[in-house]
């Protein structure tokens, strides 16, 4: 984590080390450099619970694996990519948006495009000006979402088909964040195709299998079912694949500390095997 004294990058783009196979991961959630013009009351230690934090360096091999690896640089508190652009809370704004909105459930508890709330703690004590976020999404939110789409694209093209990984990771705390009972066991993996359709079964299947082949529990879209970037991207019909993986962050961190916890690396080794199997089932297809 660190604060920006100047602009930086929005994103960082990882691209094939091998021989190419139309594998395209985004990391949307993992940045940690806080743009200087946040102005939030809340102290960093309370914005990161709302980093994915080190996602990037778990995946980090998929371009040893002929995938490519775009990774966010800005925190998701602040703009967030995985949100349509019209999931805006009314009254977070000084003065009226510039075209319709349509806040979701997200915004109201606080997540949605720009998030005002985390873990329960208000992220402003004023208004937020259309100008200030019109730039979040201008700076940030746009130029990631064309880095990712020119992937996607590129993919199509070249190969006829793509499988895009949206990686996230979640409080193990989720269910009660969620509002949705704090006694429930959350899994170490959440496997998000929004209820079977953003990508072809098959692909959810072997993963779901190689995860729980390593030893780890595994869900589907429950309570993930993947959001913006995976609807955007998955439509099966036109050979565009997505699939959102959310690993549970007790398995790699200290969630209080945002230390790695000792299990880091072996995570990261399962997460390597995983990157390779799938090298081959794209493989197999093409
Ligand atoms: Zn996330």
């Amino acid at each position: 984590m660190k604060f920006a004294d100047s602009d930086f990058e929005p994103y960082r783009l990882l691209t094939p080390t091998v021989e190419a196979v139309p594998l395209v991961c985004d990391s949307p959630h993992s940045g940690s450099t806080y743009p200087q013009d946040f102005q939030t009351v809340l102290p960093v230690s309370v914005l990161r619970w709302a980093e994915d934090a080190y996602v990037d360096e778990l995946w980090a091999s998929v371009p040893r694996h002929g995938g490519t690896l775009l990774c966010a640089e800005f925190p998701r508190s602040y703009v967030d990519v995985n949100r349509e652009l019209d999931d805006i809370d009314p009254n977070i704004l000084a003065e009226p948006w510039t075209s319709e909105i349509r806040p979701t459930e997200k915004s109201r508890l606080g997540y949605g495009l720009f998030w005002h709330s985390v873990n329960g703690r208000a992220m402003y004590d004023r208004k937020l000006w259309v100008g200030e976020l019109e730039n979040r999404i201008s700076t940030f939110y746009e130029p990631y979402h064309s880095a990712l789409w020119k992937q996607i694209h590129h993919a199509v093209d070249r190969f006829g088909m793509v499988w895009h990984l949206n990686l996230h990771s979640m409080p193990s705390d989720s269910y009660a964040a969620l509002q949705q009972g704090s006694e429930r066991q959350l899994a170490d993996f959440v496997l998000g195709d929004r209820d079977g359709t953003t990508c072809d079964p098959t692909f959810t299947g072997i993963i779901e299998d190689y995860l729980s082949g390593c030893g780890y529990t595994v869900a589907r879209n429950d309570p993930f079912k993947g959001v913006a970037l995976v609807a955007q991207v998955g439509h099966p019909a036109e050979h565009r694949h997505s699939l959102q993986i959310e690993l549970n962050r007790k398995l790699y961190m200290n969630e209080t500390t945002f230390e790695k916890s000792g299990d880091f690396v072996s995570l990261q080794r399962d997460l390597d095997g995983l990157a390779a199997h799938l090298r081959k089932f794209i493989q197999s297809l093409m």
